[in-house]
């Protein structure tokens, strides 16, 4: 089976080889170091030069989301939401969840963020906005230029959710004044799934360390802060995971830096689109979207079938939509160990599947 999927993806041989390895035991010196510097190579990765400002939790990114909210909104914080799909619903869902008071802007799947969306809530008490960069449900990138104006206009933190986003198009958290970034294991990173990733600004930083609201005793990022210090976490981390990332951290300084990555992203994410174009097949164009994935629309046949076709069939495995875009779309994700060959594949199977997926159609129907 080979992955087009967003996350778990295809994994680096190297990474596979870890597994086979004896490990060392974490409460050492050792292995502390080995975090602190994967912590320092990740949070220049990230463009983000504040001193022990990046710890990891070992939970998925949803998880890494709502101990945002529980450590950074307190009770005389007032959210705003990015709502554009799945993961900005999430987002409300946790804040409701949270009792955190908050409101959302609420945007058709197809529907561009601007800046006329933001403007009716500038100057309304509004202290943090939430944002998914990439809303990996509909593959669109938002503009991080405007929402970070916006923020800065407004004094307001900027919390985003990057975990579709980080390693697979540009990212920068000082260039665009971010407070807090969310990256998880088994997206861009190719890693296995298990570790996410926090990384704050000082001003946050400062605010997590003095809160005193915090209800959660696995998740209180104050315990965090202060083991990391020693490249430690409270509890026991997924152990295998930091030896990925420290393989993955290697593989992309051997290649050239994390340029050169976004650049084999880019090359597969353009060589499938051209090729989806000249095959007939329809993508969204009414806003921008990440090189992480693009979103194919069926108009003839059902999307949903069309994935479970390629999976059974070709052993391919691409993202069905969820929700209402169940039947319209699925996605294919660029990230992971493929090859712009395995693209070629990839389509080539996606038109023999259409057909057949029509002919049992036409076939049914007399
Ligand atoms: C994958 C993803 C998540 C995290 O989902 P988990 O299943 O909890 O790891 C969160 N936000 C976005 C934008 C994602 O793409």
């Amino acid at each position: 089976m080979k992955h087009f999927i967003v996350g778990p993806v295809e994994l680096y041989p190297f990474t596979k080889d870890i597994y086979n390895k004896d490990y060392f035991y974490f409460r050492t010196e050792e292995f502390g170091n080995m975090v602190k510097e994967n912590m320092n190579r990740t949070s220049k990765l990230l463009n983000n030069n504040v001193e022990n400002s990046l710890i990891y939790l070992t939970a998925s990114g949803t998880a890494a989301m709502e101990a945002v909210i529980e450590n950074c909104i307190a009770n005389n914080d007032k959210a705003l939401v990015i709502n554009g799909g799945t993961f900005g619903k999430r987002f409300c869902e946790l804040l409701k969840h949270h009792n955190a008071a908050y409101d959302s802007i609420n945007l058709a799947w197809d529907e561009k963020l601007e800046w006329a969306h933001l403007l009716p809530y500038a100057q309304k008490g509004y202290t943090t906005l939430f944002v998914n960069l990439h809303e990996t449900s509909t593959g669109q990138l938002y503009d991080i230029k405007i929402l970070s104006d916006f923020c800065k206009e407004n004094g307001m933190y900027l919390v985003v959710d990057a975990i579709s986003t980080f390693l697979a198009d540009d990212y920068d958290m000082e260039k665009y004044g971010i407070d807090v970034t969310i990256v998880s294991s088994q997206k861009g990173f190719c890693m296995s799934p298990g570790l996410s990733f926090i990384s704050f600004s000082q001003r946050m930083k400062d605010k997590v360390l003095n809160n005193d609201f915090v209800k959660s005793q696995y998740f209180d990022f104050k315990d965090y802060f202060k083991n990391i210090e020693r490249g430690q976490t409270p509890y026991t981390p997924a152990v295998f995971i930091m030896y990925e990332l420290k393989a993955v951290l290697d593989y992309i300084d051997k290649i050239g830096g994390k340029d050169a990555l976004l650049k084999i992203i880019e090359e597969k994410c353009i060589h499938f689109r051209k090729l989806a174009k000249e095959n007939g097949l329809a993508f969204p164009e009414k806003y921008p979207l990440s090189n992480m994935l693009t979103p194919i629309i069926c108009n003839d046949i059902k999307a949903g079938e069309l994935v479970k076709h390629l999976r059974d069939k070709y052993e391919l495995c691409v993202n069905p939509c969820g929700g209402a875009l169940a039947d319209k779309m699925f996605r294919v994700s660029h990230i992971g160990n493929t090859t712009v060959e395995d693209f070629d594949d990839l389509i080539e199977k996606i038109m023999l599947s259409i057909n057949e997926i029509k002919n049992k159609e036409f076939a049914y129907d007399r």
